[in-house]
C-alpha cells in the first residue's frame, strides 16, 4: 500500500508514515521499501523507537505536546507538527539549544467544526505569531501550518476547511509547509495545497483500540 500511495503522490508532496502504537518491526518494513519520515503521537514512545530504529529517520511529533514534554525528543524530533502555544515553543526553543540543535515546528491551526479537534484558531496563531519576543528564539523556527479536517464523508467541509488553511498560511511569508490529509482525505487535502501528508492506518492497517 505504501508504494501505491507514493506512486500516486506529486514529486514536492511529503509522506509521513504516522507509526503510532505500532512496533518498531512494523516500522522496520516500512523502513526497507524506502520510507524515512515517521510520525508518532507520544515521547516516551517515539523516543524508544528512535533508539531502536535507523538513525536516518525524521521523527515527526504529530500528537499533542506539553511543554515538559519537550525534553525527552529535544534531541532528535525533526518537525513538531502540533505547537499549539508560546510556554510550549519556548520549551522546544531552550532544550533544542542544550543540543544545539534547531527544531522546525508547525502551528497547529484548528480548521474543523468538532469541538474536541486541537489547536489554534488563525486569530490566536496571529496573535502568538505577533509576540515579539519569540522571534530571537535561536533553536526554533516556525515553517508552516497543520491542520485536520473534520471526520465526515462530506467533502465540501473537508475541502472548505483545507482552503481556510491554505489560506491562512498564504498570509504569512515565512510558512513554507502545510501538514494536511490523513488516509481519508489526503487527496483533497493535496488538491487544496497540502505539502505534507500523515498517513496511518492505509499504510500500517487499522490501529487496534488500546
Ligand atoms: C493518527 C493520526 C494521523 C493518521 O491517521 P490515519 O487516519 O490512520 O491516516 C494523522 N495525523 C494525526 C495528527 C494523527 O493523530
Amino acid at each position: 500500500m505504501h508504494q501505491e500511495i507514493l506512486k500516486g503522490l506529486p514529486d514536492d508532496i511529503k509522506l509521513v508514515a504516522v507509526s503510532k502504537t505500532k512496533a518498531v518491526s512494523d516500522i522496520r518494513r516500512v523502513y526497507d521499501v524506502g520510507q524515512r519520515i515517521f510520525g508518532e503521537n507520544r515521547c516516551e514512545e517515539m523516543r524508544k523507537k528512535f533508539e531502536e530504529l535507523p538513525k536516518d529517520i525524521d521523527w515527526h511529533m504529530i500528537g499533542h505536546l506539553q511543554s515538559r514534554q519537550v525534553k525527552i525528543i529535544a534531541l532528535f524530533v525533526k518537525l513538531i507538527h502540533s505547537v499549539d502555544s508560546l510556554k510550549l515553543i519556548h520549551a522546544a526553543n531552550k532544550e533544542a539549544a542544550k543540543h544545539n540543535r534547531i527544531i522546525d515546528c508547525l502551528l497547529q491551526i484548528r480548521i474543523a467544526k468538532e469541538e474536541t479537534k486541537t489547536g489554534l484558531s488563525i486569530e490566536e496563531a496571529e496573535e502568538l505569531l505577533s509576540c515579539g519576543d519569540f522571534k530571537n528564539l535561536k533553536n526554533i523556527r516556525i515553517i508552516g501550518v497543520m491542520g485536520m479536517a473534520t471526520f465526515t464523508q462530506d467533502e465540501d467541509i473537508v475541502r472548505g476547511e483545507f482552503k481556510q488553511l491554505k489560506e491562512y498560511f498564504e498570509s504569512d511569508d515565512n510558512f513554507k509547509e502545510i501538514s494536511a490529509g490523513m488516509s481519508g482525505d489526503y487527496k483533497i487535502a493535496i488538491n487544496e495545497g497540502s505539502t505534507i501528508i500523515r498517513i496511518g492506518s492505509l499504510i500500517f492497517g487499522r490501529r487496534c483500540v488500546k
